[in-house]
């Protein structure tokens, strides 16, 4: 049986894992699950599984989910803390699923048992790219990509030499604004932006969809976790979410991978690499979409992108401070403190009183380092958007 633990389990991509691996019972052994707000889901699914833990990040929700677990052989556990020594528990498997910059001290404490990472918590690899690929290094772990266009790419590189690649596409759906006048973007609603095309995800990456803060991560990630030149990297607007990446070679081949929008591929390929194994995911019929559409992305509409290549030119620490400067101005979009448009500038203006000459930028990449100056980079998005707040 193979000892598997769920980092996020309570969301999109958690629940997604834990469908796959249900389907298969007694192949998988239950280590830890972790969640936060959602005690129910977390402490059924803890039970279904038979988990040796359960784990909230929430210290004032311990004695919930203790009720909730009452009467089975599943321990709880709550804090940030636990959820890292949850992580560091023996396991074969670990789908890291954590939202946010808080998936990195989970995600390192699962490398340094030198186990095989699921990734899908990409803000660990834009914020802190070099640790996370040294510590998996170090400790002899390994490292899948778990979003639909790294899988991708990964896929397309099976057997080839990444000398010979030439470029990377990656495609974005536009999200849930691609076809909106510009001039409308500001008066976008938190509902409106929490809807997506073509994908069922969480709320947050969904709206980062909308803003294309989604695919400027995206960008960062396949340059720290392939090691591949920022300026080598393309995003093409494609609605139909269906190629989801396109590798192209020195001998002008495009090697494109195509699926449904459906991440229990992207999953279900990272839990049973190197084999490929039958998963439950539609299969597209050609004929019946008969087009696929490509466009560049407008970048005065998505000014992430642009964002995106300054920090990679900035290097050093600065996807620490994109990726804290992002994440609170989601927060101050779903508070109602700035608009849809804000966000961007909020980035932008934390990007510029982080310049590359800035000491902490340029420190050793160390996770309480990192952890610093995104505690600095909030504070400096917060006083941005206090500024338009008002
Ligand atoms: P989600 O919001 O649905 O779930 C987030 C999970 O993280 C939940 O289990 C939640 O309890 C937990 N969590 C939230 N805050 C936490 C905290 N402070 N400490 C510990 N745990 C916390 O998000 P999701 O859509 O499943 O995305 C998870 C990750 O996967 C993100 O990094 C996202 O960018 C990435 N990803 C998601 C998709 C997708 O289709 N949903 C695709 C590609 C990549
Ligand atoms: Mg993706």
């Amino acid at each position: 049986m193979r000892r598997v633990s769920i980092l996020g389990a309570t969301g999109s991509i958690g629940q997604n894992t834990i469908d796959l691996i249900s389907r298969d019972p007694g192949a998988y052994d239950v280590v830890a699950l972790t969640g936060a707000s959602n005690i129910t889901r977390l402490a059924k699914d803890a039970i279904a599984l038979n988990a040796e833990i359960a784990v909230t990040a929430h210290d004032h929700l311990l004695d919930d989910l203790r009720d909730a677990l009452r009467g089975s052989n599943v321990k709880a556990a709550a804090g940030a803390a636990a959820i890292t020594e949850a992580a560091s528990r023996p396991a074969d498997w670990i789908m890291s699923a954590i939202v946010g910059a808080a998936g990195l001290a989970p995600g390192l404490a699962a490398l340094q048992q030198g186990t095989n990472l699921a990734l899908a918590n990409k803000e660990s690899l834009v914020c802190a790219g070099a640790l996370v690929l040294n510590t998996a290094r170090d400790h002899g772990a390994h490292i899948m990509p778990v979003d639909s266009e790294h899988s991708a790419i990964f896929q397309a590189l099976i057997g080839e030499d990444i000398a010979a690649v030439e470029r990377i596409i990656i495609t974005a759906s536009g999200g849930a604004f691609r076809d909106w006048p510009i001039e409308k973007l500001a008066e976008a609603t938190l509902e409106q932006a929490s809807q997506h095309p073509n994908w069922a995800m969480g709320q947050r990456i969904t709206i980062d969809s909308a803003s294309m803060f989604n695919k400027a991560m995206e960008v960062i990630e396949t340059h720290e976790y392939f090691s591949f030149p920022a300026d080598q990297i393309e995003v093409l607007v494609h609605p139909q979410s269906m190629v989801h990446a396109l590798v192209g070679f020195n001998d002008g081949a495009l090697m494109a991978h195509v699926g449904p929008p459906d991440m229990r591929h992207a999953i279900g390929f990272a839990l049973h690499h190197p084999q490929r194994r039958k998963l439950p995911v539609e299969r597209l019929d050609l004929a019946a979409i008969g087009t696929f559409e490509f466009h560049k992305p407008d970048e005065t509409r998505w000014p992430a992108l642009r964002l995106a290549r300054d920090t990679m030119r900035a290097g050093g620490m600065m996807g620490a401070v994109f990726n804290a400067a992002k994440e609170a101005a989601l927060d101050g979009f779903i508070a109602g403190q700035i608009n849809f448009v804000q966000m961007a500038e909020v980035v932008e203006d934390t990007l510029t009183a982080f310049d590359a000459s800035n000491s902490h930028i340029a420190a050793t990449m160390t996770l309480d380092n990192v952890l610093q100056i995104d505690h600095l980079a909030r504070k400096a998005a917060w006083d941005a958007i206090h500024k338009r707040a008002g």
